[in-house]
């Protein structure tokens, strides 16, 4: 697989595939989660004390009878924490290969598989299908992704105009250079995917040509000269023999 890169060569050009990574803006301060989960585990430890400290040696205490709500209590804090901490909204990237979602394991929406980008409640959603074909809406609410709902609605605007909804007026803030984190990609994987035009099976990587902006992939006997995001694809054309 590392010679990989070398063996594609010609059938994608070298170009390194970056994504940028964002996090949520917390909608609680981190302080908060923090004094609740601290104040929370400080209660269960007192409350497993008093009820069981007898049972582990002569100088515990006798269990109190409050010492079981105590237990209950801290439980209930350290329950809360956990839930303000957890229930911020997913991070998201934006890249060359698509979106992608982080929770609990990263979905992509790969771009060609989107298939409508708008603006609604002061927020970027994006339906489509996930890269294995299965339904998938993703939200980047103005509020807490910012940068993330700028980012996808300029490149977006880029690689697949025609399903993009978003008017030019829309709240958005100017995408900066700067956001998010920057990630590597691999490059996309081709061998077994199906030509977009022909629906053959690429089985052998040199055969495959990629259109840069949307990231289908065709079988270089099928290359159209336009790819259905409305790119140009005579670059990727085999000459004619
Ligand atoms: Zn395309």
């Amino acid at each position: 697989m590392a010679k990989k890169t070398k063996s594609a060569k010609g059938a994608a050009k070298a170009r390194p595939r970056r994504e940028r990574r964002f996090e949520p803006r917390a909608s609680a301060q981190p302080s908060v989660v923090y004094v609740f989960g601290a104040a929370g585990a400080l209660l269960m430890g007192a409350g497993a004390w008093e009820q069981f400290g007898a049972l582990l040696s002569d100088a515990g205490p006798d269990p109190l009878k409050a010492a079981p709500y105590i237990l209950a209590a801290g439980a209930v804090l350290a329950g809360i924490a956990i839930w303000i901490g957890t229930s911020a909204e997913p991070i998201l990237r934006v890249g060359d290969s698509g979106l992608a979602v982080e929770k609990s394991g990263v979905r992509r929406m790969p771009w060609y598989a989107i298939e409508r980008v708008e603006w609604r409640d002061e927020t970027v959603r994006v339906t489509g299908k996930d890269d294995a074909g299965v339904a998938m809406t993703l939200d980047a609410p103005l509020g807490s992704h910012p940068q993330a709902a700028a980012w996808i609605a300029k490149e977006a605007r880029v690689r697949v105009p025609a399903v993009v909804d978003v008017p030019t007026d829309a709240a958005l803030p100017d995408a900066l250079a700067d956001a998010g984190q920057s990630l590597p990609l691999e490059p996309p994987q081709v061998v077994g995917r199906h030509c977009a035009e022909s629906g053959k099976v690429i089985s052998y990587e040199p055969d495959a040509r990629v259109c840069p902006r949307c990231e289908r992939v065709f079988h270089k006997a099928h290359v159209p000269e336009v790819c259905p995001c409305g790119a140009s694809l005579a670059d990727l054309r085999a000459a004619p023999a």
